[in-house]
């Protein structure tokens, strides 16, 4: 990149943060502070899938003050999503001047940060942005926003517990466990993430999960977290017939 395409490009990342500060980003949090059942301070979201849908989810819940978060990605930082890694078409599907990672902030989209670096006759002259300049674009947008993303982080299992969601992480071969009030599987809109949503029966509260490419209804009132549970994911907190306690697994180890 030139001197001058840097320059263009810290003078917008400054845009950025004052368009921010103008929509009170991010703004206080708002959701109480409680524990979950192993003692150590409940996640109000564990993000799964640090992809474009993954880091455009932690940025929408921490503009509405939701910040008891974790973004986990089991790939290296950089590797997420198709676009660095199995990926071969040379562009993107969709027409350059779709929106979605900025959230409607002008400052945050693909034109602002395309022109930032080769000027309005480029963005004109581009037909379909490249694959690999669309995983820069999203990773600016991540560093950008300071987005907490945990790489090389897997999740194994998911387990119902109580009204919350039990998740069993490893990285670097440590595993451990934490507990979430919501889960988002953001593990892209294929057969796996469909194959997760499926395991979630529809008559348990995990009704409440979604994949992606699935419509959301409005979220029913959740039960209070159980006392009962200890710190293993396998302890269902209500009887099996209201809420029995099905683990997911990554399609792998299926
Ligand atoms: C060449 C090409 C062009 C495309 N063009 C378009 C386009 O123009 N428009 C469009 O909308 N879509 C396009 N797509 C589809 C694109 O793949 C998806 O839209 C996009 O990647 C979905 O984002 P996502 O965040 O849901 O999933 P991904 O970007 O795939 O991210 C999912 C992440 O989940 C992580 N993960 C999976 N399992 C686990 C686990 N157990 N623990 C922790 N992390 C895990 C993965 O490492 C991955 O980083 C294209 C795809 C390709 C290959």
């Amino acid at each position: 990149m030139s001197a001058q395409a840097q320059q263009a490009l810290a003078a917008l990342e400054a845009q950025v943060r004052r368009d921010l500060q103008y929509l009170n980003y991010p703004p206080a949090d708002w959701v109480p502070q409680s524990p979950g059942p192993d003692g150590k301070p409940l996640l109000d979201v564990l993000i799964v899938g640090a992809g474009m849908c993954g880091q455009t989810a932690a940025f929408a819940l921490l503009r509405e003050g939701v910040r008891k978060l974790r973004v986990i990605d089991r790939a290296p930082a950089g590797g997420e999503g198709p676009w660095g890694t199995f990926a071969r078409m040379p562009t993107l599907r969709s027409p350059k001047h779709l929106t979605g990672p900025d959230l409607g902030v002008p400052s945050l989209t693909l034109r602002a940060w395309y022109e930032a670096q080769h000027g309005a006759d480029g963005w004109q002259a581009l037909y379909k942005i490249g694959r690999l300049e669309w995983l820069d674009y999203l990773l600016w947008v991540r560093r950008t926003l300071a987005l907490p993303v945990e790489s090389e982080t897997e999740l194994l299992s998911l387990t119902p517990v109580g009204g919350l969601l039990c998740a069993q992480l490893r990285r670097a071969g440590q595993e451990e466990t934490v507990y979430a009030r919501k889960v988002v599987l953001a593990l892209a809109a294929t057969a796996v993430a469909r194959r997760a949503g499926r395991r979630f029966p529809a008559s348990t509260p995990l009704h409440r999960t979604h994949v992606t490419l699935s419509s959301i209804p409005p979220t029913p009132s959740t039960s209070a977290p159980s006392k009962a549970g200890a710190s293993v994911c396998s302890a269902p907190a209500l009887p099996p017939s209201t809420m029995p306690a099905r683990r997911w697994k990554p399609a792998r180890e299926r």
